[in-house]
């Protein structure tokens, strides 16, 4: 018998861009909440450096000028 093995579905799945591992569905394309919050804090200001935790973020509010370092 020929074992026809029906087509598998190549799902190309990108690595998680933030850490490069292989990114799960739920966070999809990141492997987990936190790379997705990386990501999107880089999308927000591009100026934050990334997280090691997930901190209280006013979100909404920008950053105040007057606490930037540089
Ligand atoms: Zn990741």
């Amino acid at each position: 018998m020929s074992a026809e093995k029906p087509p598998v579905r190549l799902r190309l799945r990108r690595p998680c861009p933030i850490c490069g591992k292989p990114s799960l569905q739920k966070y999809h394309p990141f492997c987990s909440a936190r790379c997705a919050d990386v990501d999107l804090s880089r999308w927000l200001g591009g100026r934050y450096a990334i997280p090691a935790e997930e901190e209280p973020d006013p979100g909404d509010e920008p950053p105040d000028p007057e606490q930037e370092e540089s």
